[in-house]
């Protein structure tokens, strides 16, 4: 198993790898990802042992072009077609109904997929080289903040994957809006960069998820500790109060740093925040650093999303 990771800008050779059974890591617009051949379970097994995924964590198909969604969900709705037509390639999840050929052990044993196109063109030249779909979580390990360049890739997962496909930082930096589209009415179950706004301007009558820990919940992943640096995230803000750091502590948000911080990441909006917050997760942890304060965005646009993530990564447990 401690094998070296090798690096490469070919999405022709890692597409070598990953059609031979390895799990190879990608760059897409989101966060990168981590893919596996969804034909091979003993590939996609890779995945859970390298992340040290729990296996009730079901894993979203990335799909080259639109069109490949046949071949892993049946029973197409037409709010799904209608999503796709506006929003593939790009950051939207859809979670349909799964064909009975595609191994459950993508689907974590559910009875429905989720899949995206990612708006990407070397992730596109990768997974249009990729003989099948390809299963896909985050490219961390289980629990980290998700990784937004290849170096996050190489510092989690060394030794523990194939290759890794190098590309440019992701230029959105936080994962897909998911939306199930396999129940009346769909229903958004993760918040993404697109938001209910522009959901709704193609289909009016799609839900907002009740928030809280369900029994069983429907995006089980959404019930695990999160997005999480070693360093404790304390959340600040007008709802929140000042920011209480203590010693050398960090500081991420949109207004103007407080004073004292030992390291400040001060966003022009909520889509620079969004663009930097893992990675500055990350430089804090290589610091040392033992709390990061962070400023709540507006819930507007990302800014839902980036609340979201807040929230989880500020869970102790
Ligand atoms: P990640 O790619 O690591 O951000 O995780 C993928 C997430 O997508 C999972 O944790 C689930 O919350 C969600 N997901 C994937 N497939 C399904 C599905 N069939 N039904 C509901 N949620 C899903
Ligand atoms: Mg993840």
């Amino acid at each position: 198993m401690a094998r070296r990771t090798i690096v490469t800008e070919s999405p022709a050779e890692a597409a070598e790898y990953l059609n031979k059974g390895d799990i190879v890591a990608f760059p897409t617009e989101t966060v990168y990802g981590l893919g596996a051949d969804i034909t091979n379970e003993t590939a996609v097994g890779k995945i859970f042992r390298a992340k040290g995924r729990p296996g009730d964590n079901p894993l979203i198909v990335h799909l080259a072009s639109p069109e490949q969604v046949d071949e892993v969900a049946t029973d197409v709705p037409d709010s799904a077609r209608l999503l796709m037509a506006r929003f593939f390639p790009g950051p939207l999840t859809l979670v349909l109904r799964k064909r009975p050929g595609v191994s459950s052990l993508v689907t974590a044993g559910l009875s429905t997929i989720g899949v995206r196109c990612p708006n990407h063109p070397v992730a596109h030249e990768f997974l249009a080289r990729c003989l099948h779909p390809v299963a896909a979580p985050s490219a961390n390990l289980s629990g980290r903040p998700s990784s937004t360049d290849w170096k996050a890739v190489l510092e989690d997962l060394d030794g523990r994957i194939a290759c890794i496909l190098k590309g440019e930082k992701s230029s959105i930096g936080l994962e897909s809006t998911i939306v199930d589209c396999s129940e009346e009415p769909p229903r958004i179950l993760r918040a993404g960069a697109i938001s209910p706004e522009e959901l709704h301007t193609i289909v009016p009558n799609i839900a907002i998820a009740r928030g809280g820990k369900q029994e069983r919940p429907k995006s089980p992943g959404l019930k695990y500790r999160h997005y999480s640096p070693s360093a404790e995230i304390r959340l600040c803000g007008e709802e929140y109060g000042a920011c209480e750091g203590g010693k050398g502590f960090a500081w991420i948000g949109l207004s103007p740093p407080p004073e004292g911080a030992a390291r400040t990441c001060r966003c022009r909006d909520s889509e620079e925040y969004a663009y930097r917050m893992f990675r500055f997760f990350r430089e804090c942890d290589r610091e040392g650093i033992g709390v990061i304060c962070c400023e709540m965005p507006p819930p507007e646009g990302i800014g839902q999303a980036l609340r979201d993530r807040l929230q989880r990564a500020a869970e102790r447990k």
